[in-house]
């Protein structure tokens, strides 16, 4: 190892970021993650359980927070993101914009403060499904702990009742944008995806009937720190959903939306049947589907499903989604049977696809794209290597793989000292 190499800079704190930064420091290089949001974890940490194991985010990522916490090689910038990258491999100079939290750290917090506050804002955490007060933490596991303070949202008289009741210095409504330079060798792009936007499927009823959710949402209403402690209830009534629909492909394999699979989205819904099933005995599941794409030993997962009697399987597009006294009603054609089905459920789970972060917001470096925004796989540029979602969609154990081949690689290409 050449101790005077230049540290590695990773973009972006998911799965496949949190990774590359842990391999790269645990070989005994330095390491600066920048992530975006107040905490690390990306979108795997909002999920009840992650298939194939149905392991809680919890254990993986305590284990991956532990490794970031413990290694003195990696600095960790949240809520900040990348302006400007430029140079060459083995010397890159990069301009990060940390964004104003409005709380200092260095004074203690707590939930007896946000009591006193009325202001509130959507939790974008549980996907809009409940609310925060404007100081908040993002979430109970967030890394780094710590409060937030959303001062769009936050009222003047609340603002006052702050500066009265927060120990002196604990919050800093001055606090200025801070711009850092840095200069590293080698840049791991790790920004991920977000899910498509179900608003454009106009004849799927999402945001028209309140119980048409995505598969996003439903980590949410499953897990116990989630909006509504992991009931599966409907969002109209809070009744508990009986008589589910797994609506597979909404908007994937599309060419008005998104014309590409995105790869994990039919065991995900599986995995979403699963927890339905586990958490109500009673509660049926229709899976509508095109074709199920189970790889490997995925496909055992698949099979054990087959052999519940209160889970069927649909072969058939969701045509539409109307709604009768609260109940939905799913148009399909079952291509199996060839018949037109019109069914009712309590509630219809839409299996949305994921999109790259990278679609809206690029890298400030010339890289290549692939038409649908994730970096090119087959663009070689030296000292800057994608990984995970922002090249295309993955399930965590290739996102865990990616990073750690891609760390390799930035670790061949730093330089020594100046
Ligand atoms: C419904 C659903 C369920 C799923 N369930 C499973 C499962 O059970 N098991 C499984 O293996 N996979 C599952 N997946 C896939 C899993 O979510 C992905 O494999 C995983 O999120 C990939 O991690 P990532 O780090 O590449 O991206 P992300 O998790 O998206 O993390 C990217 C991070 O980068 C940050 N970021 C983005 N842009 C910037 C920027 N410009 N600057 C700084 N930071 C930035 C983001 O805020 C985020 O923290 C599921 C997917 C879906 C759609």
């Amino acid at each position: 190892m050449n101790v005077s190499a230049k540290p590695i800079l990773v973009i972006g704190g998911g799965i496949a970021g949190m990774t590359a930064a842990a391999e790269a420091a645990e070989v005994g290089y330095r390491v600066i993650l920048v992530e975006k949001e107040a905490y690390l974890g990306g979108r795997i940490i909002r999920m009840h359980r992650y298939f194939p194991k149905m392991c809680p985010p919890t254990c993986g990522f305590e284990i991956n927070t532990r490794r970031i916490r413990q290694n003195s090689r990696i600095a960790v910038y949240t809520f900040t993101t990348v302006e400007e990258i430029t140079g060459k491999a083995g010397n890159f100079v990069v301009k990060v914009k940390k964004h104003p939290k409005y709380v200092t750290g260095q004074k203690p917090l707590d939930d007896s403060i946000t009591e006193h506050i009325t202001s509130e804002r959507d939790n974008d955490f549980n996907y809009g499904m409940n609310k925060t007060k404007a100081l908040y933490q993002p979430h109970d596991m967030a890394y780094p702990r710590g409060y937030v303070l959303d001062r769009d949202v936050l009222s003047d008289s609340d603002a006052e009742t702050l500066v009265k009741i927060c120990p002196e210095g604990a919050i800093d409504f001055e606090m200025q944008e801070e711009e850092i330079e840095i200069n590293v060798g080698a840049v791991i792009i790790a920004t991920g995806w977000r899910p498509y936007d179900a608003n454009k499927l106009d004849n799927l009823g999402y945001g028209q009937f309140p119980n048409v959710i995505t598969n996003v949402m439903m980590e949410r209403l499953a897990a116990k720190s989630g909006p509504t402690g992991g009931e599966i209830i409907r969002p109209s009534d809070g009744k508990k959903a009986e008589n589910v629909a797994f609506v597979h492909c909404a908007g994937s394999r599309d060419e008005n939306h998104l014309p590409y699979c995105s790869a994990v989205c039919c065991m995900a819904s599986l995995k979403q049947v699963r927890y339905l099933r586990e958490k109500n005995e009673n509660a049926r599941a229709t899976v509508f589907y095109i074709d199920i794409r189970t790889v490997g030993s995925e496909e055992k997962f698949y099979y054990d499903l087959l052999e519940d009697d209160k889970i069927s399987f649909i072969k058939g597009k969701v045509a539409g989604i109307s709604e009768d006294s609260g109940n939905l009603i799913l148009d399909v054609e079952d291509t199996i049977n060839r018949e037109k089905l019109h069914n009712k459920f309590d509630m219809a789970v839409l299996a949305t696809g994921m999109v790259p972060n990278t679609a809206d917001l690029k890298i400030p470096f010339e890289l290549k794209y692939d038409m649908y925004g994730f970096i090119d796989r087959s663009a070689n540029i030296e000292g800057i290597y994608a990984v995970g979602c922002a090249k295309g969609p993955c399930d965590v154990s290739r996102a865990v793989k990616e990073s750690t081949a891609a760390t390799l690689k930035a670790i061949q290409c730093l330089g020594g000292g100046d």
